[in-house]
């Protein structure tokens, strides 16, 4: 009684493009373990950092929740404002 669904797509929202994505075996392996790995995560209250890849998060809607950039110093945030007033 299982429904053979072979492919599915991803909608990136700002470039409004569509991705379609062949559910291949490894795909759906991959899948299970990161979900497995996902709930261990969870169960242990672990929250990992996010890594900025510019291609991927250059185009992600949740870049300004995110901020998968490193954080700057103080010093180093303070002289790039105090440029950009004197310029
Ligand atoms: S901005 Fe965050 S959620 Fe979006 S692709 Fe980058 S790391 Fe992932």
């Amino acid at each position: 009684m299982g429904v053979d669904i072979p492919e599915g797509a991803i909608f990136y929202g700002k470039p409004r493009r569509r991705q379609p994505v062949e559910f291949t075996k490894e795909l759906r392996a991959e899948t299970v373990a990161t979900a497995r790995a996902l709930h261990q995560l969870i169960q242990e209250g672990i929250t990992p950092p996010a890594e900025y890849e510019q291609k991927k998060c250059s185009a992600c809607s949740l870049l300004e929740i995110c901020m998968p950039q490193p954080h700057r110093s103080v010093a180093a945030y303070l002289k790039e404002v105090f440029r950009e007033a004197t310029s």
